[in-house]
């Protein structure tokens, strides 16, 4: 599976000096456009952002076809028998009465992926290795931002010179997904330095898994990773180096909320993104830490994901529950499903136009 100054005058004078008109008239534009197509679709299909898209093999989770409920049971375990024994069952015998399965090929896997997206009006970023990332984007032209799947210390760890490489003949558009958390690796691990050091001087938007993974994943193969690693402040020092760093928060930190919602209030350029837990926590759970983060002001920051893996189905499920959330207004859900994503992508006024034509 696959995170001011109190003195009013100084804090003027410094947006003043940093402001371009050209910069202002832009931004004042984006919101004009949105706002129209906002209107002028009402009732059409309305594009989603998908934030957090994996190009998975079908076996990548285990061997299919496996069950997905949504939501997950948590699971139980005796300590008598190997975990993986318990997490599997789960899998093959699931217990809820509508799982989602998974299907039994890679070509399935893309075919359903991208038959939902196509019905749903969806832009996908995509992770995974590039070879399988520009297989699918060859499937469906327009449909996915090539990402990359990334960890430190293993055969998805690639150099920065062939990232910067990527990054300029548009094969790589997000560093996405940065999966360290797996490896025991802290976002502001020494070996990470180059990578953020070059996101920021390439203007690259970056996304890190920060919360949660699979249940219980320390006895599934990850003996490095730590529960405390799901905290959001575990990117701080990365944010002050960088500052001009574009970096989203996959799994939003969940659930530790105070943390993030520390974090969000000390550094407004990040953004969140609920992939995983949006399907597999428990809807009132999961609408209690949603809600906290919307309530708390930071509504404008949180985008769609659903990190749909091997399950294609989650993704349409994912979508419902931000639809069906009833603390959220029609304008928060757009914001969701896709302003705050095209935002933080900066899509131009042509990608929005062809999103919303799609
Ligand atoms: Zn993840």
């Amino acid at each position: 599976m696959p995170v001011l100054t109190q003195c009013p005058v100084i804090l003027h004078s410094v947006i003043k000096n940093n402001d371009k008109a050209g910069d202002t008239m832009k931004r004042a534009m984006f919101g004009l456009v949105l706002g129209l197509f906002s209107l002028a679709n009402a009732s059409e299909r309305l594009p989603i952002v998908d934030m957090h898209m994996h190009a998975a093999p079908a076996d990548s989770q285990g061997p299919p076809p496996l069950a997905m409920c949504t939501p997950m049971p948590s699971p139980v375990w005796d300590p008598a028998r190997p975990f993986v024994e318990t997490f599997m069952g789960h899998m093959k015998q699931p217990s809820c009465d509508d799982p989602v399965w998974s299907p039994e090929t890679d070509e399935e896997v893309l075919a359903q992926t991208v038959e939902i997206m196509e019905r749903r009006n969806v832009v996908g970023v995509l992770s995974g290795t590039p070879e399988r990332v520009s297989e699918w984007m060859d499937a469906a032209p327009g449909r996915f931002l090539p990402g990359l799947g990334f960890q430190i210390g293993g055969n998805r760890e690639y150099s920065p010179e062939l990232i910067a490489e990527m990054h300029a003949d548009g094969r790589l558009a997000v560093l996405a997904e940065v999966t360290n958390q797996y490896a025991g690796i802290e976002p502001d691990d020494e070996r990470m330095e180059p990578y953020w050091a070059l996101a920021e001087e390439l203007d690259l938007p970056v996304g890190i898994h920060i919360g949660t993974g699979p249940p219980g994943v320390i006895y599934l193969g990850s003996s490095e990773y730590r529960a405390r690693m799901h905290s959001a402040l575990t990117l701080e020092e990365v944010l002050v180096r960088h500052p001009k760093l574009r970096v989203y928060i996959m799994h939003a930190g969940y659930p530790m909320l105070d943390d993030l919602l520390a974090l969000l209030f000390a550094h407004p350029q990040v953004y969140v993104e609920v992939g995983v837990i949006v399907y597999v926590t428990p809807r009132p759970e999961f609408y209690r830490f949603l809600r906290g983060i919307t309530d708390a002001g930071y509504g404008k920051r949180v985008m769609f994901g659903s990190d749909q893996m091997v399950w294609p189905g989650t993704i349409e499920r994912s979508i419902q529950v931000i639809e069906d959330a009833p603390f959220l207004s029609e304008e928060q859900k757009r914001d969701i499903l896709y302003n705050n994503a095209a935002r933080f992508l900066r899509f131009s006024e042509e990608d929005i136009a062809r999103h919303h034509g799609m």
